[in-house]
């Protein structure tokens, strides 16, 4: 009998979490309400004491930080080319447009000692994303944008759990952007939470979730800006709050999965691992890239017939028809470009066996050499 299928991820559910879920859908009341205002608490306390609203998406979190940001025409947001397209869409969404800069080779993030020559008079804001869960390096990223004038959106969609300098991400900073799509390391299905700055006001950006509306005193109610239909439901904020009671424990569990990797997987191979962070890092993927030799297609259809799922996060997103009619071009930045060609994405989730671990090595093995 042959091994069942490892996908690359899998959410984690307990059966305490699906019971509550059940108990908000026979509560008669399973859109935004008291489960929503719990879990922003929880999320709250977990990113010291900071204001966080949550939404029906990463992505919405981070169209309002720019609208809270007051980013729109005429701005450049400095960012990477190596992350989710999502990134970037929400800036050309806002109205304004991505300034990419290239990816540090080691760390895959952008290159914060590049920053600095990106920025022009048009530069409002730069948006770091923490790829796979490795943090962006805060302190350089923060003095250049205090020095500058300049408002910081931190995508941290993939790194929740982890710390900087033992500060969770989410407890300093500008504003920051969480996903809670399924294959984050939480997940409410689909979701995703904004810690707020001191200089915003959470009524607004509740009312940009939602409408604009305000509710009044006497039953009726205002509408002063321009919202959308953002909200999250009870039934996932119950599904996150148990998640969120779990998160340290996946953290600890996939940093355990990816030091076994580093442990058996052959160096011979030569796969190009990532930074070897166990202490930063909340490992939502372990991504090696392939030798420049092995076609990645080939590859990916390999280990598929060993019954092991590989995923691609992500190819250089520059080159994409959309931006290429903004004017980028092959070559613009060369390490995210080699870097999306070779990069895959191996199983890593909380549930993985340390033997589903040796399982990969294996195929990996008898696929590359
Ligand atoms: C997942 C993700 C997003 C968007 O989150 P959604 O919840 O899918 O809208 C944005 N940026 C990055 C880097 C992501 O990984």
């Amino acid at each position: 009998m042959s091994a069942p299928f490892l996908p690359f991820t899998r959410p984690s559910i307990d059966e305490a979490t699906i019971a509550a879920v059940v108990q908000v859908l026979r509560s008669g009341w399973i859109t935004s309400g008291p489960r929503v205002l719990e879990f922003e608490s929880a999320l709250a306390q977990r990113c010291g004491g900071r204001s966080v609203r949550v939404f029906n998406s990463g992505t919405a979190a981070i169209d309002i930080a720019l609208k809270l940001a007051d980013i729109g025409a005429g701005a450049t947001v400095i960012t990477t080319p190596l992350t989710w397209v999502a990134t970037a869409n929400s800036i050309l969404a806002a109205g304004a447009l991505p300034k990419f800069v290239d990816v540090d080779a080691k760390t895959r993030n952008i290159d914060v000692a590049r920053i600095e020559a990106a920025i022009t008079d048009q530069t409002r804001a730069i948006m770091p994303v923490d790829l796979a869960g490795l943090p962006v390096d805060r302190d350089a990223l923060y003095a250049i944008a205090n020095a500058r004038g300049l408002r910081v959106i931190e995508d941290a969609a993939q790194s929740l759990g982890a710390s900087w300098r033992g500060q969770a991400i989410g407890s300093t900073g500008d504003f920051v952007c969480v996903s809670f799509h399924a294959n984050k390391n939480m997940t409410t299905g689909e979701g995703g939470a904004l810690v707020l700055p001191d200089d915003v006001d959470p009524k607004l950006c509740e009312r940009l979730r939602l409408q604009g509306v305000t509710r009044l005193p006497d039953g009726g109610m205002e509408v002063d800006v321009l919202g959308g239909k953002f909200n999250l439901t009870d039934i996932a904020a119950a599904i996150g709050l148990g998640q969120l009671a779990s998160l340290d424990e996946f953290t600890a569990r996939r940093r355990h999965l990816a030091r076994r990797y580093f442990e058996r997987i052959d160096p011979a191979l030569g796969l190009e691992l990532p930074l070897a962070d166990f202490t930063n890092a909340n490992w939502h993927m372990f991504q090696p890239l392939l030798p420049p030799r092995i076609d990645r297609g080939q590859f990916i259809a390999a280990m598929k017939g060993h019954g092991i799922g590989i995923g691609v996060h992500y190819p250089a997103l520059h080159l994409f028809s959309l931006y290429r009619r903004l004017g980028y071009r092959d070559g613009d930045f060369p390490v995210a470009e080699d870097i999306g060609r070779r990069i895959v994405t191996l199983p890593l989730f909380p549930a993985m066996h340390d033997a589903d671990v040796d399982r990969v090595c294996t195929a990996l093995a008898a696929v590359l050499s």
